[in-house]
């Protein structure tokens, strides 16, 4: 079953248990995650929170399935994302889709953010009051999309999410917990493409990551 599909499954069989009881109007309202995404971007405006927002051409907010089961999480974005003003499009990018396409599923299908949404100067790590001032957004996306299973990538992503400064290849393969969402921690694609073999790791990870979800691995 594609990912999404079972919420979507779940929420029908709610709109026909009312039908059943002749209930016309389904009192209470069902957002598959889209209201609430919109609701986040909306607050964000044309945020100047923090100092990222002077070097920026366009906010990254994210995209993706609203009602995804699994979502990627990355530190900001780069030259490419800022120009394009989405997630993971350039090198790095190519290659997260890649990942994505080999577990089965498509962009549609995930849902792919970052812990900043403008672009740090010269790519580098974005810093404590900026993650500070972000952070509450990305907090309110997790919320927006309820995903069973998140997928960090890379160091900054682990540690800000967990809240933890363990190493991230003590962290990497291993499930953790975000509230009651499963993390699990990768690498970032950027650091496979300077480390091709470590691609391996990464695919175990892919590979826990649908076993949990119950999806076949092919
Ligand atoms: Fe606002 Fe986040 Fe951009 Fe900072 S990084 S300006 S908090 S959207």
């Amino acid at each position: 079953m594609a990912i999404g599909a079972e919420k979507n499954t779940a929420i029908k069989r709610v709109l026909r248990f009312y039908e059943a009881l002749g209930v016309e109007r389904v009192p209470l309202s069902i957002d598959d995650g889209t209201g609430a995404l919109r609701a986040v971007r909306a607050e964000m405006g044309d945020c100047t929170r923090c100092k990222l927002h002077k070097g920026r051409t366009n906010i990254v907010f994210g995209e993706g399935n609203p009602s995804a089961r699994l979502m990627f999480i990355g530190e900001g974005p780069g030259k490419d994302e800022d120009a394009k003003g989405r997630p993971f499009v350039g090198e790095a990018g190519q290659l997260l889709d890649k990942l994505i396409n080999r577990m089965g599923l498509g962009r549609g299908d995930v849902y792919i953010a970052n812990i900043v949404k403008c672009r740090p100067p010269g790519n580098r790590d974005p810093e404590d009051d900026e993650v500070d001032s972000c952070m509450a957004f990305l907090k309110q996306q997790i919320e927006a999309v309820r995903p069973e299973i998140i997928m960090t990538l890379g160091r900054i992503a682990a540690h800000m999410l967990l809240e933890t400064k363990v190493p991230i290849t003590k962290l990497r393969g291993k499930f953790q917990r975000y509230g009651d969402i499963l993390v699990m921690p990768t690498f970032h694609p950027a650091y496979l493409l300077r480390n091709p073999k470590d691609k391996m790791l990464v695919w175990a990870d892919a590979q826990e990551v649908l076993h949990k979800l119950g999806l076949e691995v092919k």
